[in-house]
């Protein structure tokens, strides 16, 4: 199944902190695969598909998801669940949407389990912010666009709108900014987005469900971002990319252009013959 390679065993006893990566299996990663083939018990959140879990075939599921209710207690519970399990002498994957250490909490579950005296190893796995706008056909970076890019997330622990980021600079400082969970609180962020100088014709790209059969893809501006999302119906989960390298996909839709489509603009930022520059 696996190619040939020193793959690492999965002893009893401990937790593997492992990235699914967004949706769909092929982009999962052999060290997750590695895994999965090995543990004794998985357990999953909410983001994780269940093409995924298939290929853990001989492991006991546990669905972690959280919904509602009070994040903070029942991540706790999560965490000492994972000790628990360990102690019990599992091989326990604890497998996250995207990677683990990206908006997920891995690095607080490994910090309870390291406190406990369990030994973890974490496997990264591609980021929807990154590998979910490349199924739309959005390069989070683009030499004529950015030099940096900012990853946010919509809200915080308690589900509000994140008052400690600080719109202003986030703004002033990255051409392009990805964000997670920002479904919620739209409005207040293309308000703040607006405020803080950015245009009302910036394009931004709403994907949601990315990487999946059920994958959707919204262009729109700052201006018309809530509208267009209300009446799209379209719900979470979703990425946010705002900036210029949205307008990158009228040449690099590559799913449409598998179904046939004609590509819509060969040079959608203007630079002429940059097919021939170096
Ligand atoms: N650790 C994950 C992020 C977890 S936070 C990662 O690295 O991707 C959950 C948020 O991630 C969702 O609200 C959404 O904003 C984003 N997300 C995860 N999977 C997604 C997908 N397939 N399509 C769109 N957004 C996704």
């Amino acid at each position: 199944m696996l190619p040939q390679n020193d793959w690492p065993r999965f002893e009893p006893g401990w937790v593997w902190l492992v990235g699914a990566g967004p949706g769909d299996p092929g982009l999962l990663t052999l060290h997750a695969l590695n895994a999965l083939r090995q543990a004794d018990v998985v357990v999953y959140d909410a983001l994780v598909s269940e093409d995924i879990l298939a290929w853990a075939p001989g492991a006991e599921l546990v669905y972690a998801g959280k919904r509602g209710g009070k994040p903070s207690a029942v991540q706790r519970d999560i965490s000492l669940r994972l000790v628990e399990l360990a102690r019990a002498g599992k091989r326990v994957l604890r497998l996250k949407g995207g990677d683990p250490f990206v908006f997920g909490r891995g690095g607080e579950e490994g910090q309870t389990l390291v406190q406990h005296g369990i030994p973890i190893r974490i496997v990264p796995g591609i980021s929807a912010g990154i590998g979910g706008l490349a199924y739309a056909g959005i390069p989070v970076t683009h030499r004529d666009v950015n030099q940096s890019v900012t990853f946010v997330t919509g809200h915080d622990q308690s589900g509000e709108a994140p008052s400690s980021l600080d719109w202003a600079a986030i703004s002033r400082g990255s051409q392009v900014i990805v964000i997670y969970m920002g479904m919620k609180h739209i409005a207040r962020i293309a308000g703040a987005l607006l405020e803080a100088g950015r245009s009302v014709d910036e394009p931004v790209a709403v994907v949601t469900e990315a990487t999946t059969e059920r994958q959707r893809v919204l262009e729109t501006t700052l201006g018309r971002l809530e509208a267009d999302i209300a009446e799209s119906g379209m719900e979470p989960p979703a990425i946010l990319c705002v900036g210029r390298s949205v307008l990158m996909r009228q040449v690099l839709d590559w799913q449409a252009m598998a179904r046939g489509e004609s590509v819509r603009a060969f040079d959608p930022l203007g630079r002429g013959d940059a097919a021939q520059s170096a």
